[in-house]
């Protein structure tokens, strides 16, 4: 079933939104996009005449109550968000009279799933070196089905407009969809807005098709080159990750960041680039420093031969010039992680001149995704989200996507 296809009018939908939002040490709200990002999916069942029953994790309480984690605090921005009033209910396995009572046009928000170690369905207090520990996951496991039980109990149909969690197999994420047919259970807006962004990167492929992955280390990002390898034409590979490949080519890297233990796998990519005709676009140049700081003294340089008393903070010019020629012309483009230090003003130029080619070859018609923590932050730095075809509200479940993995909680409501 697909949202835009449901005629919600008489039914109790329950919705599995991200509402993780971070809070200060007043519990208000400082950034509120992940609300916004699931109103046209709420309102929708609103406006149809439905009833909504609201789910959500918030920060990580590992089964336990914590008061600073209670979704209490944010009740009155979902209702002005929403312009209706919003009850709570204080025990979310414990919801089904105030559920039950609940209107057409009515909003129900349930406290934190996280309170419940069910919801993750993660054994506690119990170490995985345990010989007891498969037993308590077993038993964990039935727990979790009975939450999972419950919550589908207070309503007619689900909806999982949860990206940021569907790479977890969680009670609310996925195993709830077990006790809906077919013709109940969906997908919301955002979900599908984020599923469609995927596929255009890994199915419905224009070429060019130009990669930019950055960040700290390529340890954390292997999985996803190794996928991708097989489907770019262009892989710009930058940020910290740079000084390890420059090491494994027999540069003096100096004090850059470098995983001496991942030297065998930089030749490897590097190999495998060349037999499957990838073009595999490394930094030559970069912006060293002599500290990790934004006031550092710095000096530009060849990334094999960078001072022993210092650090490839940012892309050189050279580099820059290098990047955005493999861009300029790409009709699909994927940007996760930045090319140097971006938090430090002085630091930007290697990111910001990625973001302004990627910026160019979207007005020029490319679909360009950006993505995956960091880079999110820096497109929003540069003040250029709305420039970009598509900006991913999910971390981790954008990277496993990319990886080439099913999320549990997409299969779950697709089959
Ligand atoms: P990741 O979480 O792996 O995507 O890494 C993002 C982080 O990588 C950001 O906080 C950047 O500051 C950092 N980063 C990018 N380039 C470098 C570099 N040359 N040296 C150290 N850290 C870097």
């Amino acid at each position: 079933m697909t949202i835009d296809n449901f005629n919600f009018n008489g039914k109790k939908a329950i919705v599995r939104v991200d509402f993780n939002v971070p809070l200060d040490e007043n519990g208000h709200i400082t950034d509120d996009t992940r609300i916004r990002g699931a109103l046209p999916t709420l309102k929708k069942i609103l406006a149809d005449g439905g009833a909504l029953i609201i789910m959500s994790h918030m920060g990580k309480p590992k089964g336990k109550v914590n008061p600073k984690m209670s979704l209490s605090q944010i009740k009155e921005a979902v209702a002005d968000a929403l312009g209706a009033p919003v009850e709570f209910a204080p025990d979310c396995a414990k919801a089904a009279e105030m559920a039950a009572a609940l209107k057409p046009g009515q909003v129900l928000l349930l406290e934190n799933l996280r309170f419940y170690p069910e919801e993750e369905g993660k054994p506690v207090g119990i170490d995985k070196e345990d010989p007891a520990y498969d037993a308590a996951k077993k038993e964990m496991k039935e727990r979790q089905k009975e939450f999972a039980k419950t919550l589908a109990s207070y309503a007619d149909v689900y909806v999982n407009d949860a990206f940021g969690t569907a790479h977890r197999r969680h009670a609310s994420t996925a195993v709830i969809a077990d006790y809906f047919d077919a013709d109940h259970k969906m997908l919301g807006y955002l979900m599908e807005k984020e599923v469609k962004a995927v596929d255009n990167i890994l199915k419905d492929i224009k070429r060019p098709f130009t990669a930019i992955m950055g960040g700290s280390k390529v340890s954390t990002k292997i999985g996803i080159i190794e996928n991708l390898m097989d489907k770019v034409d262009n892989l710009i590979l930058c940020g910290g990750m740079t000084y390890t490949f420059a090491k494994a080519m027999g540069g003096n890297v100096g004090l850059s960041i470098c995983e001496a233990d991942k030297l065998d796998l930089a030749l490897d990519i590097m190999k495998k680039a060349k037999e499957k005709g990838v073009n595999l676009v490394l930094g030559t140049d970069c912006v060293a420093a002599d500290a990790f700081s934004n006031d550092a003294n710095t000096k530009v340089c060849s990334v094999m031969d960078i001072p022993a008393d210092m650090e490839g903070l940012d892309a050189g010019p050279l580099t820059r010039k290098l990047f955005t020629d493999a861009i300029d012309g790409s009709k699909t483009i994927l940007w996760n992680g930045p090319a140097g230090v971006f938090e430090f003003d002085n630091f930007t130029a290697g990111s910001r001149a990625i973001a302004d080619a990627i910026v160019k070859a979207t007005e020029e018609g490319a679909f360009s995704l950006v993505g995956g923590g960091d880079s999110v932050a820096c497109v929003n730095k540069f003040g250029l989200a709305d420039k970009v075809s598509y900006v991913s509200t999910g971390g981790g479940a954008l990277l496993e996507a990319i990886e080439g993995k099913v999320l549990p909680g997409v299969a779950a409501v697709q089959g």
